[in-house]
């Protein structure tokens, strides 16, 4: 089965991150940048069921020149192929505009079973992106999910939520997106870190999927940030002494703070 894989460069969550103050996009040069945890977990997911169904794995990534790094740990932990789309016009691209893009690169791989997405992203946590882009591609989608298994030409896969567990399957080809559950990922080996240097990665740009730079980009987005402040410092807090009236003391406060 073909299996396309939806990976995102992040600033590592451990590095300090602020916005820019020109354009209030996410600082990316000032924070250490990262393959985002939970597409590792993807790229597992998908190293998994081709070991069981065979096929191909191919990641997609839309992101700046140093996104390859990302590109590398997939293609080292197994991947077969990459792809990159890279594009000055991208910068600022909302949800809507990223899903876009990637559907569109989605589009110019053959026969894919199935895609493979993580169900937020560290940094936007939009968590929108895998359901605009089965709507885009008219795909069944099958999102949040800890357990994923293929059968036939069926997909299954278990969501937990609060209430309890949802059982769902769809037909293929299909869009999945998968929860920090899922499973371990893989460490690359160093063969796999030596045979990735060698492994296919074409850099697109968005003239080469037919998307106008006036739907990408910051000029594209449906949303604008117009105003970023850093979080204010914690203040020291207040301490209630209970006196027996401890209760009332709390209750008095979350009254003044409109929060009862
Ligand atoms: C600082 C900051 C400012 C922003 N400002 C604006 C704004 O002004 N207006 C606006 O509309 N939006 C804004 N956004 C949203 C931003 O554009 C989104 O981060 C982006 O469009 C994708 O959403 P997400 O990363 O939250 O994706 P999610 O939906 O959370 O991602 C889920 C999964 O989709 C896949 N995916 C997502 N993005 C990519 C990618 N680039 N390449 C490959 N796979 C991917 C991954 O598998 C990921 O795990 C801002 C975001 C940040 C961090």
């Amino acid at each position: 089965m073909n299996i396309v894989v939806l990976v995102k460069q992040v600033p590592d969550t451990w590095s300090e991150r602020k916005l820019t103050d020109a354009d209030h996009t996410l600082d990316r040069e000032s924070a250490d940048a990262v393959l985002d945890e939970i597409n590792e977990r993807a790229v597992e997911e998908a190293l998994q069921l081709q070991e069981a169904h065979g096929g191909e794995v191919t990641v997609i990534a839309m992101g700046p020149d140093r996104a390859t790094d990302a590109i590398r740990k997939a293609l080292s932990m197994g991947a077969d192929k990459a792809i990159h789309v890279s594009d000055e016009a991208l910068h600022g691209s909302d949800s809507i505009a990223t899903a876009k893009v990637l559907a569109k690169a989605i589009g110019t791989v053959e026969n894919v079973d199935l895609v493979i997405a993580g169900n937020e992203a560290t940094d936007g946590r939009a968590g929108a992106v895998p359901a605009i882009i089965a709507e885009l591609l008219g795909l069944p989608q099958v999102t949040q999910l800890r357990k994923v298994t293929v059968e036939g030409t069926t997909i299954k896969g278990e969501r937990e939520t609060d209430e309890g567990v949802a059982f769902l399957e769809a037909s293929l080809p299909a869009v999945v997106s998968v929860t920090e559950k899922i499973n371990e990922p893989r460490y690359p080996s160093f063969k796999g870190i030596m045979a990735a240097k060698k492994k296919p990665v074409s850099t697109v740009s968005i003239a080469d999927l037919g998307v106008d730079a006036s739907e990408v980009g910051l000029s594209g987005a449906w949303t604008q940030v117009l105003e970023a402040a850093p979080k204010p410092p914690r203040s020291a807090g207040q301490r209630v002494e209970d006196s027996g009236d401890g209760g009332a003391k709390i209750a008095e406060f979350l009254v003044g703070q409109k929060l009862i």
